[in-house]
């Protein structure tokens, strides 16, 4: 039998209890005589909670240290997961990310993978040991300890399945797969049996928490089908892979981007060139670039901008009275194929923000995804509003 790669998010392993459920659903597929690689988050809120110590030093913490420390939560986890393994008398061994050679780009808090080595992986497998990979984290190759960005995890896990040409991938956190937008947020949200790569890979850069977008970057890539599936649940979840044939025009989901800024520029096309190296050197990705009639843009999602205060003042004094810079926003987007192709499908959104009370700040339509600014307080409304509008009622199959 092949190998299975498993992984568990911090809510599946916040206690010991937690721990030893997992620890019991692990030995029961050991002992069906599959090959288990099982790959863990930090406990509960660990990494927050490691985030906040962070903070409490420094407000802008350098980043080297700070991966230093964030690493550090899902080493605990794993150390635990394997001690409880060992005393229900399965054999079983615990890697760091980089013991698991998770090899990633230099970029502190939001690293890319870039090669993975997992040669301690198999040898403990044949040796028959179920083996319990740290997620979230990798080493560069300065030898620099290196985090994949919030949500990372994901990416772990299906990197591993790739290396290890496992014969699935599952992915197991507190809901039972992937809605067609947050059902803690969405009433009226359906679950999804099966989505695309291209859908889940925009509804995960659009905020949808439950998988991370570069981890279905991967999947994508090396042909990897991820099973979204609940802990402890006895659902079939959601399967994620080859695209499935939907209709044109119609979404799939939506989803929310909280903790959003924008910069205004003023000036050229080398104003903007300035803007994104000062970005850059911040350690800030552009989660959206583009130009409208008032001039180019940039939509920043802070969640991996750990000391945006400090971020901000260096753009404003970098770039002056050229670019104008305002927080406390968010993006809500809707994906589905066809999308943007569909001038009714903009104009049900804008309706619907606005229904909702939420003002349209800006839009973008890029490929399968709309996306539409506005404050942060009224993002869970707005969310609601668009999923009324443009995703509605399940599909009939
Ligand atoms: P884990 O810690 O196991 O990785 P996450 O908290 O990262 O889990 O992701 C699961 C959460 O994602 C759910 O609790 C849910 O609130 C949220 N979520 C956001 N969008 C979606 C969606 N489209 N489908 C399912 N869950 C979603
Ligand atoms: N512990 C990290 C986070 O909270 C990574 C993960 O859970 O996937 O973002
Ligand atoms: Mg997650």
């Amino acid at each position: 039998m092949g190998i299975v790669v498993q992984k568990y998010g911090g809510s599946s392993v916040a206690s010991l209890d937690r721990m030893r459920q997992v620890a019991a659903r692990v030995a029961e597929r050991k002992r069906a005589g599959v090959d288990l690689v099982v790959v863990v988050s930090a406990m509960g809120d660990t990494t927050d909670e490691l985030l906040g110590l962070a903070k409490g030093v420094s407000a802008d913490p350098p980043r080297r240290e700070l991966d230093m420390l964030l690493s550090a939560g899902e080493r605990i986890s794993m150390a635990l997961l394997s001690m409880a393994l060992q005393e229900a008398g399965v054999g079983a061994i615990s890697f760091t990310g980089s013991q698991s050679g998770i090899i990633t780009d230099e970029s502190h808090a939001q690293a890319r993978i870039v090669e993975v080595r997992p040669a301690r992986i198999l040898e403990a497998l044949g040796r028959g040991q179920v083996v319990i990979v740290a997620g979230y984290q990798g080493v560069s190759r300065a030898r620099e300890v290196t985090t994949l960005g919030r949500g990372g995890s994901d990416t772990t896990a299906v990197a591993l399945a790739a290396a290890l040409s496992a014969e699935a991938c599952e992915i197991y956190s507190d809901v039972d797969g992937v809605w067609s937008a947050d059902p803690r947020v969405v009433g009226e949200a359906h679950k999804l049996d099966a989505i695309g790569y291209g859908e889940m890979q925009e509804l995960a850069r659009a905020g949808a928490k439950v998988l991370n977008a570069q981890a279905v970057e991967w999947a994508r890539r090396s042909g990897i089908t991820i099973h979204a599936l609940q802990t402890g649940g006895a659902g079939s979840g959601t399967r994620v892979g080859a695209d499935a044939p939907r209709a044109a025009g119609r979404a799939v989901g939506a989803a929310l981007l909280s903790d959003v800024a924008r910069l205004r520029l003023r000036g050229d096309g080398a104003l903007l060139g300035e803007t994104l190296d000062l970005l850059a050197k911040g350690g800030a990705a552009p989660h959206e670039v583009g130009a409208d009639a008032d001039g180019a843009f940039v939509w920043l999602s802070l969640e991996n901008v750990h000391g945006f205060p400090a971020l901000r003042e260096a753009i404003e004094k970098g770039l002056g009275n050229r670019v104008a810079v305002e927080a406390n926003l968010c993006a809500v987007s809707a994906v589905g194929h066809g999308l943007c192709d569909s001038a009714a499908a903009l104009r049900r959104a804008l309706l619907a923000l606005t229904g909702a009370g939420a003002a349209v700040l800006g839009a973008t339509a890029q490929g399968a995804r709309l996306s539409l600014l506005t404050n942060a307080a009224r993002g869970p409304a707005a969310l609601g509003a668009l999923h009324a509008a443009l995703v509605g009622e399940p599909a009939a199959h």
